[in-house]
């Protein structure tokens, strides 16, 4: 049985005004003790909401680390050892907007996954497909391929400690959502993918739905066989919207 998932992407918003408010509105709402629930603050949030969040059951985590996981001479990077000493238990790995923005590779996405995992955090791994690959049929194979890499540098065993999210590029902050139907195809082609290499391992690991997640949209996908849960991005920042996301995973 895989315990419901519920994570938060705050990308690079908040000011620390804003991010107290909605840590202490976040504080207010009933969440269901069979629901894990994670928020993603920015880098510069994570020490204040991790005190904010001492005394309720929500973790915290980073929404990036750096490809080495130790201490050294790399300006700007944040090591994924630095976000396990400032009370992260999560990390978000291989998100589109850095794929596609900042220009990740799967390689550097895989040596990232790794150093979290050798840090003692729980990797996010984001794959999803663009529009321009959806409409050339391309969905099944460019998840696979993500995926594939990262098996390949980490090890099947690996997933018996970290999270996929499927997140359609074209679904994510643009309103559109994947049908659960469209969703629960590529999950299972996932969990699939995983289980050739070990099936003990791929019926344990929790696959999110992204793109889009909203309270009204919410229990739709998590009802789906192979949908744990949901990475959601504008939606966690409005703690009411929020907290209704968390407790459809629960129903
Ligand atoms: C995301 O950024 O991971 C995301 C899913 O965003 P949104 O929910 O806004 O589409």
């Amino acid at each position: 049985m895989r315990r419901p998932l519920v994570a938060g992407n705050w990308k690079m918003n908040g000011t620390r005004a804003s991010v107290a408010e909605l840590t202490e509105a976040l504080k207010q709402q009933a969440l269901l003790a069979t629901v894990e629930v994670v928020v993603f603050p920015t880098c510069l949030h994570v020490g204040r909401v991790v005190s904010e969040l001492a005394n309720v059951s929500i973790a915290v985590g980073a929404q990036d680390c750096s490809t080495e996981a130790g201490f050294g001479a790399l300006t700007g990077e944040v090591s994924a050892s630095q976000l396990a000493d400032a009370g992260c238990e999560w990390v978000l790995v291989g998100h589109s907007e850095r794929r596609l923005i900042l220009g990740e590779s799967d390689g550097v996405v895989s040596q990232k996954f790794k150093a979290a995992l050798a840090c003692g955090l729980m990797p996010v791994l984001c794959l999803g497909e663009t529009l321009e690959q959806r409409e050339a049929g391309q969905t099944l194979e460019v998840v696979e391929r993500q995926l594939a890499c990262v098996i390949a540098a980490a090890g099947i065993a690996s997933f018996e400690r970290a999270v996929v999210a499927y997140e359609p590029v074209w679904a994510i902050g643009s309103g559109l959502t994947a049908t659960p139907e469209q969703a629960q195809e590529i999950h299972a082609a996932i969990r699939e993918q995983l289980s050739r290499e070990d099936k003990r391992v791929a019926d344990g690991v929790r696959i999110l739905y992204g793109g889009s997640v909203k309270a009204e949209n919410a229990a739709e996908l998590f009802g789906m066989a192979d949908i744990d849960g949901g990475l959601v991005g504008g939606a966690s920042l409005k703690a009411n919207d929020f907290g209704a996301i968390c407790r459809a995973a629960g129903n």
